[in-house]
């Protein structure tokens, strides 16, 4: 080849490397424009959703309107065909750290309105995000510690215990009525408890110095006997064997109410209370006292020592006005056990039958104003139920320990390490392919003029100087 030529060739390659150049500055200028992130251009600096940077976390694929190339080649040519998902300023380095932090994902919520969001340059943010979602896994963790705070309260012993509605004492297996409902829900506590001062609700026919039933069954020993007055076994005695008709007991008959022993066997000192806003419309030399509440609904009073008894028929009272005091008066002379007989009468409809007056349930009523007396709640659920409460309630079991806590890691452990281990060695494997990447960009898909003016020079300058 002649010396002229050669000369020719080379002013034609200084001519075509200077175009080069001029078109490589457009493209790197258009690369820092605004809304696109200055990662790179090359495909291989911008993980795509399905290499394994996002595993768990990111896989929406790119969408065809979040491609970047529109904007890359914005007043210039669209130099590069296959860009990569755009993303948002901030958006990539905050992907990478969320499989470990947790709080990342919280904001995910806010993603799901993604759709309404016109901007098209903003749409790739909501995808990534909505990913994050999936983690609740790791949020999992933070919920339970969150729950933690809720039984933190410290608990406060009252100091009683009670069986559940209807669990009568074993000789009346069988004759409870197990209703939970609270049919008096704010009535008070009928007896005056002062602070370690608690009532005794047990069966007197069965408790020590009682007689039994029929002749039979009687406990022995006397009815001060301390085992009568044990807080820690309060009990429901509604429908307890008696041969009293009572349409709402298992056996269609029994006892009308509930027996309460006072703090102490003490005769005449314990003062009875009214349990509601009413007025009095019995009163009798059996010393029985009626009061009848606004909603018609009747408290009647058993028991009470004749001279401890300060109201009078039509007189009005107040919650919490004392009434008499508690005795074992019975047909005007002592003939029971000192207690206080209370039931209460409603006139309600059963069946299909016509409404009727009839003795209700109220064990789980007292044990509510129980609670109350002593500053907890009333343990009544939002269905009107009795709650049934550990410890309170004997026979409720102890609620799980907050094992969760310990078991949560246990979990991530082993399955952390098994899929990381095999992940690693596979590693190696796919080391080897790691050539391949270089063989990626050599796709004439990905290569831009400035790759393909490279090749071409030193395909010539080899050849120049072959
Ligand atoms: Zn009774």
């Amino acid at each position: 080849m002649s010396i002229h030529a050669r000369n020719g060739i080379a002013v034609v390659f200084l001519t075509l490397l200077f175009f080069l150049t001029i078109a490589n500055l457009a493209l790197t200028q258009a690369a820092a424009a605004p809304g696109v992130t200055a990662t790179g251009i090359s495909s291989a600096s911008v993980p795509r959703p399905d290499q394994g940077h996002f595993d768990g976390l990111i896989s929406p694929p790119c969408a065809p309107a979040q491609l970047s190339w529109r904007n890359l080649s914005k007043g210039s040519l669209p130099l590069v065909k296959h860009v990569r998902c755009e993303v948002p300023p901030g958006g990539l380095p905050r992907i990478t750290p969320l499989p470990v932090t947790d709080p990342q994902p919280t904001p995910d919520p806010d993603p799901q309105p993604q759709p309404g969001e016109p901007g098209t340059p903003t749409d790739p943010a909501p995808n990534p995000e909505p990913t994050p979602v999936p983690e609740p896994t790791p949020t999992d963790p933070v919920t339970d510690p969150g729950t933690d705070p809720t039984p933190q309260p410290p608990f406060v012993d009252p100091g009683f215990r009670y069986y559940p509605p209807g669990d009568l004492i074993p000789q009346d297996a069988g004759r409870g009525r197990k209703d939970r409902k609270v049919w008096l829900p704010d009535m008070i506590f009928p007896l005056k408890l002062g602070e370690n001062e608690h009532p005794h609700m047990n069966s007197q026919i069965w408790g020590y110095g009682g007689g039994g039933w029929g002749g039979k069954g009687a406990a022995g020993g006397r009815e001060c006997d301390p085992r009568n007055y044990d807080p820690m076994q309060q009990r429901d005695n509604y429908c307890e064997v008696r041969g009293w008709k009572m349409p709402l007991c298992p056996a269609g008959k029994g006892h009308q109410g509930q027996d309460i022993r006072a703090p102490s066997c003490k005769d005449n000192k314990w003062e009875v209370v009214a349990v509601v806003d009413g007025k009095i419309d019995m009163r009798t030399r059996n010393t029985t006292v009626r009061l009848v509440g606004k909603d018609g609904t009747k408290y009647r009073y058993l028991h009470m020592h004749p001279r401890s008894i300060r109201v009078s028929v039509g007189q009005r009272v107040k919650q919490g006005d004392v009434l008499g005091r508690i005795s074992r008066f019975m047909g005007g002379k002592r003939a029971t056990s000192t207690h206080l007989h209370f039931d209460v009468t409603q006139k309600i409809k059963i069946g299909n039958r016509a409404p009727r007056t009839v003795y209700v349930p109220l064990y789980t009523s007292l044990i509510a104003a129980y609670r109350h007396a002593k500053g907890l709640d009333r343990g009544i659920d939002s269905d009107g139920n009795l709650i049934a409460q550990y410890p309170l309630e004997i026979g409720v079991p102890a609620p799980p320990e907050p094992e969760p806590t310990p078991t949560e890691p246990t979990d991530p452990t082993p399955s952390d390490p098994t899929p990381t281990q095999p992940t690693e060695p596979t590693d190696p494997t796919p080391s080897e392919p790691t050539p391949a990447e270089p063989t990626e960009p050599p796709p004439s898909s990905d290569r831009t003029w400035w790759q393909w003016g490279k090749d071409t020079i030193k395909s010539w300058t080899d050849w120049w100087y072959s």
